[in-house]
């Protein structure tokens, strides 16, 4: 519906006037979903290369919650988010998410965490579909945005005081 959006406006106003907004090599706007804890879930339209720091103020995570408990919750339902007719979906993608469930947990770690790494690495590219794709690049962000927490919870530790489930996954609604 996005596309079909873009393409209705791209016919009426021309594709210099969609070029004008978002960068060059990706040109146009994106609808993001943005969740403040206690209340609604809002979508806000903004252009491709906008800044993180204009939409952190209304999408942050709380400094109290554990990126990577929530990654491991979105990780969760995206594994479950196909047929399992490809290799990476069948395979890989419920690995990585019990892997990172694992890790999101404070206690030894083992070698987890670069297998997360190699399997992300090993599930991109071999889909039918870009699922996979998306899936390995949330991975490799998590394991980079929130190396401190890793690193915390191999030690048995986590910074996180408050366990409660922050973004709307659809798991939690069922
Ligand atoms: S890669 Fe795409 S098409 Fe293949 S099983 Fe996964 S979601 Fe389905």
């Amino acid at each position: 519906m996005e596309t079909l959006a873009h393409l209705g406006l791209i016919a009426r106003y021309g594709a210099d006037w969609f070029r004008s907004a978002g960068t060059a090599g990706q040109p146009g706007s994106a609808l993001y979903t943005v969740h403040v804890p206690g209340r609604e879930v809002r979508v806000v339209e903004a252009p491709f290369g906008i800044p993180l720091g204009r939409l952190l103020p209304l999408a942050a995570l709380p400094a109290d919650r554990c990126g990577l408990a929530e990654t491991a919750r979105v990780l969760r339902y995206l594994a479950l988010q196909s047929a399992g007719q490809c290799g990476p979906c069948r395979n890989g993608l419920p690995r990585i998410a019990a892997a990172v469930r694992t890790l999101a947990e404070p206690g030894p770690q083992s070698t987890l965490r670069d297998d997360v790494a190699r399997w992300s690495g090993l599930a991109e590219g071999r889909g039918t579909c870009h699922h996979p794709d998306g899936t390995a690049r949330l991975v490799r962000g998590a394991l980079t945005t929130f190396a401190a927490q890793l690193d915390a919870h191999a030690h048995g530790l986590c910074t996180a005081t408050d366990a409660t489930p922050v973004l709307p996954v659809p798991q939690d609604r069922s």
